[in-house]
């Protein structure tokens, strides 16, 4: 271990990735305002709590991915605030629903947020797998009809659209029904699942007891042949249930957005419900999802505030910037070279107002015209302005389109206008 070295599962995003990144979250949080959804942030630690409340304690987010901290005491914190522990938030939709309580937003339904920013997760890092990431993400909360997971879905396929990722990636769907499909679903799994208990995975064994449905996602290969045998929760939906998805399938169909039913799509907490979804792509290898998200109508509740429905979906921003297939140029900067000592202070003037009309310029710091020229070369310059004697005399610059080798000179009062006509 060098200090030197970025912690395992972090990484710098240097310019060229930045702008990968940039994309993702420009253009996602672009197409969300189309739908109506408006950017909020919440703070990156939260008490611990708030998490295991959400999460579960079963889940593999709580159990093993969180980093966690006694708070500590300092100035000014209160006796309760230092036996606390805080939390790195590993996903941002208990977050939202944290706030939504606290700042007692429930007069304020429906209310329809986005969300960009990094997310904390011990796991192990690998392609496409990192301890800090970074999510995008929007939550529906307060609608409880189908719509909402119609549109919820709409904005998600609409943002991998104009990414341009729309052929790499494939939705699935799936149903979870209500509270009571998913009782009588859950009686059935355990009684299956339990006349196999000794060909289940011990992790699966566990979750036979706490949460038997996460059993349908297990990675385990004997849980995998066990599962392909158990029960569907088609066969256990109650009318409700399937009216509901029923909607759901229809509003995608008018749509025209492509899907594929996946019926061991499970999210194991009691209070999702209805709607489970995942974009997934055959690009990343082992990791698949690109977006994930959910109808949740018992979330708030179970964190203590009033009854209230929410669906929503998670992102993962390194996994989209990773399926993105060009590379994102810089913009072409204009680089401005004066030649000699006289010409720098005008050099440097001139160099500001193109700034200041929205320009990107570029001072060339040092060395002779050939040099100077190179380094243009080198940013990739769409033009030079070139600074002497003679030009300082005419009150003009010699303008060198870099693309085609050609010059003239122009007026420094139509300068601005000059640059504005280059392609
Ligand atoms: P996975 O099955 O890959 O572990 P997950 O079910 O833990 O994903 P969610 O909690 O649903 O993922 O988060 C939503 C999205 O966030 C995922 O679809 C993925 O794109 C991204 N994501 C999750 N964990 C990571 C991570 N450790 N590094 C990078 N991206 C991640
Ligand atoms: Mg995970």
């Amino acid at each position: 271990m060098s200090s030197l070295q970025p912690v395992r599962g972090t990484h710098d995003l240097l310019p060229e990735a930045m702008r990968r990144h940039r994309k993702v979250v420009d253009s996602s949080r672009e197409v969300a305002a189309l739908y109506g959804f408006h950017e909020m942030a919440t703070p990156i630690f939260e008490f611990t709590e708030v998490f295991k409340r959400t999460l579960g304690d079963t889940s593999d987010i709580v159990t093993k991915e969180m980093y966690t901290f006694a708070m500590g005491s300092g100035k000014g914190s209160a006796k309760d605030e230092e036996n606390a522990t805080i939390t790195l938030r590993p996903e941002n939709t208990a977050g939202v629903a944290r706030a939504f309580i606290s700042g007692g937003l429930a007069q304020q339904v429906p209310l329809k947020v986005f969300y960009a920013g990094p997310m904390f997760r011990h796991e192990r890092p690998q392609k496409g797998r990192q301890r800090q990431f970074h999510q995008i993400g929007v939550e529906l909360i307060g609608v409880p009809q189908p719509l909402a997971d119609v549109e919820v879905i709409a904005c998600g396929a609409q943002i991998l659209e104009v990414l341009g990722l729309k052929d790499a990636v494939t939705l699935e769907l799936n149903t979870l029904g209500d509270p009571d499909s998913r009782a009588a679903y859950r009686e059935a799994l355990v009684a299956y699942f339990s006349a196999h208990v000794d060909a289940l995975s011990e992790d699966s064994r566990e979750r036979l007891t706490r949460n038997p449905l996460r059993i349908l996602d297990s990675k385990d290969a004997g849980d995998r042949e066990l599962v392909a045998g158990a029960p569907l929760f088609a066969d256990y939906l109650n009318s409700e249930s399937r009216d509901f998805f029923a909607e759901v399938l229809q509003g995608l169909d008018n749509l025209g957005i492509a899907y594929t039913l996946n019926p061991r799509l499970v999210r194991g907490l009691d209070y999702y419900c209805h709607t489970a979804f995942e974009f997934t792509t055959d690009r990343l290898g082992a990791q698949s999802a690109v977006m994930a998200g959910g109808r949740y109508d018992g979330l708030i509740k179970t964190m203590g505030g009033p009854q209230t429905p929410g669906v929503g979906w998670a992102s993962g921003v390194e996994r989209l910037a990773m399926l993105l297939e060009a590379d994102i140029a810089a913009p072409r900067p204009i680089a401005v070279v004066p030649v000699g000592e006289a010409a720098q202070a005008t050099a440097l003037k001139v160099a500001q107002g193109l700034r200041h009309a929205g320009f990107v310029v570029e001072l060339g710091y040092s060395g002779n015209l050939k040099k100077r020229l190179q380094r243009a070369n080198k940013m990739n310059a769409r033009a030079a302005l070139l600074f002497g004697d003679e030009e300082l005399a005419a009150d003009s610059t010699t303008l060198r389109d870099l693309d085609s080798g050609e010059q003239e000179l122009v007026p420094l009062n139509s300068l601005a206008e000059r640059l504005s006509r280059l392609s």
